[in-house]
């Protein structure tokens, strides 16, 4: 009678006759020995991996394959130390695993699966095999899931038991650099706010991070939509919502208006800077910087109109020409801002001056009685007659003091006040008239 089950194989020729076999295989196929190093692979194991092609030899410990597996696919992402959790992981899962484990790889898609056996001398066998077939299939009995695989945001869902049950391929591929698909590690985190520990550690920045961490923390979705800039300088918004008893964030890649924004930012800065030189330029005289005649007339018809008390003085400097003929129109320039200087200084808060034109000045006086105003005409009659401007010279100038009659406009106020400078100029100059 023939034997019912297999017959026990010769250890020595076991392991050959595995090899011969495994070589046809349509799966991947690896050994490591009893001290954790790769001994035997199969052609199809370079074909899954073909990152590792220049890197493996045989006899490499396999947490020197895993070392430099990940500095080879994360060059910018992580620094040794930051890799090292998942080296950790990877040595755990590599001692103790035996699978079968699903995990898609973030190169090219393929799904793998991967199972593995400790061999009785001590050792480990790991055979992968290619599940991408069963996963489309899966993937076309709905179309709607196929389109989440390609739709242009990142689709998270976290089951009711808190566990990551699915990524979609632009969430692993690109949102995060292939990294949360394709370190099993981190796709299977079954605690929600440890899985975001792990992905802000190694994508976000630390300040945001910490916030975001504290916010997932809690069972719920995330309350309000969060926006976050990743270590490669993406924008990224994430919203959530309770979905079948778990929870569905969706990722999207806002880079692009982020950067929109900020051009629009700062050509909306520009305009407003151009705006403002702009008004300034129709307001102010440019050589003394004081208000020019258009928006001084302005303000100060509309001060008369708000104010009860009002004042207006005028003041025109003498013999202005002859310091142009001696020193210069330069000269005469710097002597003409020297008098706006002192006007600035000398009048009180409120008071407004203006150069209505040549050697013009003008003073709008709110809140401030008639023999007030013809006070304070004298105070700079005295000051510019006892200063020395540029170039050593001294102006004096003609003043005529005005406040508004009853019934008197404003063009009424200013035709007399000009009158009076000019009376004032006829009595002698360096003088007011009022
Ligand atoms: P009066 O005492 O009668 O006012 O004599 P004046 O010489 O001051 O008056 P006039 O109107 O004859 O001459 C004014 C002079 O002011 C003529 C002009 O060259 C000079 N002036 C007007 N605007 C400017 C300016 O912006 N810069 C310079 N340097 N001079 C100016
Ligand atoms: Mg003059
Ligand atoms: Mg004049």
């Amino acid at each position: 009678m023939a034997e019912a089950s297999t017959p026990p194989l010769d250890p020595s020729l076991g392991l050959s006759l595995l090899g011969l076999l495994a070589s046809f295989s349509d799966e991947a196929v690896c050994l490591y020995d009893a001290d954790e190093a790769i001994v035997w692979w199969n052609a199809r194991y370079l074909e899954f991996f073909p990152e590792v092609v220049p890197i493996i030899r045989r006899g490499l410990p396999f947490i020197e394959t895993v070392r430099r597996f990940l500095a080879l696919q994360y060059p910018q992402q992580a620094a040794p130390e930051r890799l090292q959790p998942y080296v950790d992981i990877a040595m755990i899962r590599h001692r103790t695993e035996q699978g079968p484990l699903e995990y898609q790889r973030a190169s090219e898609g393929r799904w793998l699966e991967l199972r593995m056996f400790p061999l009785p001398q001590g050792g480990r066998f790991k055979i992968w095999r290619d599940v991408t077939a069963r996963h489309r299939q899966q993937a076309s009995a709905s179309r709607v899931f196929e389109l989440l695989a390609t739709i242009n945001v990142g689709l998270l869902v976290h089951g009711p038991d808190g566990r990551l049950v699915y990524a979609n391929t632009r969430f692993g591929a690109e949102l995060t650099s292939g990294f949360v698909v394709s370190v099993p590690p981190l796709a299977e985190r079954h605690d929600r706010a440890a899985f975001w520990r792990g992905f802000a550690d190694v994508f976000v920045h630390d300040e945001v991070y910490r916030g975001l961490v504290e916010e997932v923390g809690g069972s719920g979705p995330l309350p309000h939509p969060v926006t976050l800039q990743t270590r490669n300088d993406r924008w990224v918004r994430i919203e959530e919502q309770a979905w079948d008893g778990g929870i569905a964030s969706v990722w999207v890649d806002i880079t692009e208006n982020k950067l929109q924004e900020a051009a629009l930012a700062r050509s909306q800065d520009a305009l407003v800077a151009a705006n403002r030189r702009l008004t300034e330029m129709a307001e102010r005289d440019p050589l003394t910087g004081l208000f020019n005649r258009r928006k001084f007339l302005g303000d100060a018809d509309l001060l008369m109109a708000q104010n009860d008390d009002f004042a207006l003085i005028l003041l025109d400097l003498d013999h202005f020409k002859d310091v142009n003929d001696r020193y210069g129109h330069q000269a005469g320039d710097d002597v003409l801002c020297a008098v706006a200087g002192i006007l600035r200084a000398e009048l009180p808060a409120g008071a407004i001056p203006g150069r209505l034109g040549g050697e013009e000045f003008a003073i709008c006086l709110a809140g401030l009685a008639p023999e007030e105003a013809r006070g304070l005409a004298e105070v700079l009659r005295r000051r510019l007659a006892a200063t020395v401007l540029a170039h050593g010279v001294v102006v004096t100038a003609s003043f005529g003091v005005v406040s508004p009659r009853p019934g008197e406009d404003f063009r009424g106020l200013m035709a007399r006040a000009d009158a009076l400078l000019y009376e004032a100029k006829r009595a002698g100059r360096n003088r007011i008239a009022d």
